[in-house]
């Protein structure tokens, strides 16, 4: 129910749209698939994307001799599914320790939703049961320590910090200490977002990572990139620098709920081949889903 409250607007415009086409068109004609091309682009399921689901679509029309548009409205939902899972070189579910500590990373520039996915993960683990720290690890951004120590308070988990400004991969190690110390199940680590110079963002990211390991091998056994699903392709382009620049194991696709443009989750998936792990519905703690392309795509056309 959420996943599809959050999904009114992607639904009301793409969906939407796609019914009309079926409607207006009785037949399946090339004329058809340009317009639904049309309809799939514009809701940044991205070209690539695109066109690997009208050339299937297109066969199996064909195979099936298929000439009613109802039918080919089912088959669009089979095969935007089929594009998402195919792509699954990694799983969607987190990694979590069966034992001891689990760490996750998040990374992402500043705006797009990482603070608040922290704190909505954070209440999430609370829920289940599990013990939860996070560490303020984006020492860079004014007022991004006193931001995590907000959400801290509201889900009622404890934040390490130091001062502003001081060396990131210092808070890590103090962090992973505290969390050993307590015997907590997941630490959760905040960074900061810088992309300006990819090589300084680069070398950060691997200090943190390498105190992090070092303390705890195989660790940390996520990292998340979050990215804001209303910025479109420059949501892409950060993934692609932060592919580039570290090894991310997963994204959060944030503020969906925000945008008519949901197929952006097909466009990251097709092109990156990084599963999406979640997805933000709103601004509330619990407005974090897990991501399940069926649920996805059957709550689009539902
Ligand atoms: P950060 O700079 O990346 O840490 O971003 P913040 O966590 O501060 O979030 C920036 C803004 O986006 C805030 O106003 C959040 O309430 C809002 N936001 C975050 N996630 C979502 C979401 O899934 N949906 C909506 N509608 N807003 C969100």
């Amino acid at each position: 129910e959420k996943f599809k409250e959050g999904l009114t607007k992607t639904r009301d415009s793409f969906t939407g749209r796609i019914n009309d086409l079926v409607a207006r068109y009785r037949q399946v004609d090339e004329e058809f698939f340009e317009e639904l091309e049309e309809i799939l682009i514009q809701a940044d399921v991205g070209f690539d994307a695109v066109m690997k689901l009208t050339e299937e679509l297109r066969m199996e029309v064909k195979r099936r001799n298929i000439s009613d548009t109802k039918e080919v409205q089912s088959v669009i939902s089979e095969k935007l599914v089929e594009i998402y899972n195919n792509n699954s070189d990694r799983s969607s579910e987190l990694n979590i320790q069966a034992e001891g500590l689990t760490v996750i990373l998040f990374v992402g520039v500043n705006g797009v939703g990482k603070t608040t996915t922290i704190g909505k993960l954070a209440h999430k683990f609370k829920e289940e049961g599990k013990s939860v720290l996070l560490a303020a690890g984006d020492t860079f951004r004014a007022g991004a320590i006193e931001q995590l120590e907000v959400w801290g308070e509201r889900v009622g988990v404890d934040v390490i910090k130091q001062a502003a400004g001081s060396d990131p991969a210092a808070v890590m190690f103090d962090a992973v200490q505290s969390a050993k110390a307590r015997n907590a199940d997941i630490l959760i680590c905040d960074t900061a977002g810088r992309l300006q110079n990819k090589v300084n963002l680069m070398k950060e990211l691997e200090k943190v990572k390498r105190v992090i390991e070092r303390e705890i091998p195989g660790a940390p056994h996520e990292v998340l990139l979050v990215l804001d699903a209303t910025t479109g392709q420059n949501a892409m382009i950060q993934a692609k620098t932060f592919k580039e620049a570290t090894d991310v194991s997963g994204i959060v696709l944030t503020k969906l709920d925000g945008t008519a443009k949901g197929g952006i989750v097909l466009a990251i998936r097709n092109e990156l081949s990084i599963p999406v792990k979640f997805v933000g519905l709103g601004e509330k703690m619990d407005d974090l889903q897990d991501f399940d392309a069926e649920k996805y795509v059957y709550g689009l056309f539902a």
